[in-house]
């Protein structure tokens, strides 16, 4: 790998995300300068007394002049905002990648509004974070052995697509691209749905009338079955919301393995109930191997 040496790396959204790639390019010793922009002066202040970035500006055209690589780690919602307040300040050496969990959205965005500029965008996911947010939650191994899935499309170009995965290499990943339509789908099956049966089973649990009862007697089953219940409300109604087609595939199809498990239970249908929990058994235990290795 050509070492990757940024003269100048700005940050929109210097949170977990954004803060984290920031550290790590540091740790690398491979950035000159990192700009953060944002939307609460007082998390960006945090930001530069943690030297995670250089400076702050909410002066976009200053902010994004002579920059390598413009980096959005906002919450998904915000990045037609972020690509509109860019696109007229943008020049043409400037690659543009974002690490928002949901690609199909990011990158029909990314070509309507950044119009003849859009081959310069690189559409990128890292999979590694956690339910904690916020720049203080940042850390320079984040990304250390972890997957970071890029989607570019015919009119991406390929210098863009080599400098971003420059970028997540030097922060310790191991890169990955497919389109974002296929990204949309396997996320939406291991991480979107995940999601919403945690943050449902919580919500479902502590309106109930003996909730503190509940919660008093919920012991490891239910600390590891609802850990990502802890997750960012704002990042997980943007992300279900900018994939609804492909996790409404996915509740469906829960739904019906819901209601086969239903009928065996009220079949009383042993044999069934274990060869079920038995292929589940062995999945799991054989992707953890995985996992380890
Ligand atoms: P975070 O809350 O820690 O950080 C987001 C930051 O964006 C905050 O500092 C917030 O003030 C800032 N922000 C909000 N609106 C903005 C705007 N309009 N312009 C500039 N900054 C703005 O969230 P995070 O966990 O770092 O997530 C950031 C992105 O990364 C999201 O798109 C999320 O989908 C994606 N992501 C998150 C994870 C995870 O596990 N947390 C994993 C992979 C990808």
């Amino acid at each position: 790998m050509e070492n990757l040496v940024l003269k100048k790396l700005v940050i929109f959204g210097v949170g977990l995300i954004g803060g984290s790639v920031a550290s790590a390019l540091k740790k690398a010793g491979c950035v000159t300068e990192i700009v953060g922009v944002g939307r609460s002066n007082e998390s960006l202040q945090t930001a530069i007394d943690l030297n995670v970035i250089d400076s702050a500006t909410s002066n976009i055209a200053e902010a994004i002049s002579h920059a390598d690589i413009v980096l959005i780690a906002a919450p998904v919602a915000q990045t037609p905002l972020i690509f509109a307040s860019i696109k007229p300040y943008l020049d043409t050496n400037t690659i543009v990648t974002d690490a928002g969990s949901t690609k199909s959205d990011v990158m029909a965005c990314a070509k309507e509004i950044l119009g003849d500029k859009f081959s310069q965008f690189v559409g990128g996911h890292p999979i590694a974070g956690a339910e904690k947010s916020g720049v203080t939650a940042a850390k320079a191994d984040l990304y250390l052995n972890k997957n970071v899935v890029l989607t570019p499309n015919h009119s991406t170009s390929a210098h863009a697509v080599q400098r971003v995965r420059e970028l997540w290499q030097l922060c310790g990943a191991n890169v990955t691209e497919m389109s974002a339509e296929t990204h949309d789908s396997i996320f939406a099956a291991v991480s979107h749905l995940p999601h919403l049966l945690a943050f449902a089973l919580v919500d479902d649990i502590a309106s109930r009338s003996n909730a503190e009862q509940l919660f008093g007697f919920a012991a490891s089953g239910f600390r590891d079955f609802t850990r990502i219940a802890g997750s960012h409300p704002e990042m997980w109604r943007d992300i279900s919301l900018a994939n609804k087609t492909a996790l409404l595939n996915e509740i469906t199809a829960y739904q019906n393995e819901l209601s086969r498990l239903k009928q065996m239970l009220e079949n009383s249908d042993g044999d069934a109930l274990h060869a079920l929990f038995e292929r589940a058994s062995t999945a799991r235990n054989n992707w953890a191997k995985l996992k380890e290795q």
